[in-house]
């Protein structure tokens, strides 16, 4: 192949080590979004997923939720898992003691 004779498409990708290069700047534009990614919106992270599952990915494994019971101080994952929880709480509260062994 002769490279002299090879038209390589004008719009070349600026990002660093990047050698894509696009015929019109549309594609090119859409490309560059890749090198963008999904930035982790955490403070003090540098993260940035290169798609959208790497990202959830990372948020899962380095930002996990924990979620504590103020009243017993369980720990919980979920936040529907603490509501759920919680309901223990609420309903000791609302309801006269029962000595165990009546019911
Ligand atoms: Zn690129
Ligand atoms: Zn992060
Ligand atoms: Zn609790």
């Amino acid at each position: 192949m002769c490279e002299q004779h090879t038209q390589l498409p004008p719009y070349q990708c600026t990002y660093e080590g990047c050698q894509m290069r696009f015929t019109v700047p549309s594609k090119l534009k859409r490309h560059e979004k890749v090198h963008r990614g999904y930035p982790c919106k955490e403070e003090d992270c540098t993260f940035t997923g290169k798609t959208w599952t790497e990202y959830m990915k990372h948020k899962k494994e380095q930002h996990r939720l924990i979620l504590k019971c103020d009243q017993c101080s369980k720990v919980f994952r979920d936040s529907w898992f603490l509501q759920q929880h919680q309901h223990v709480h609420s309903e000791y509260a609302g309801r006269p003691q029962v000595p165990q062994g009546q019911l």
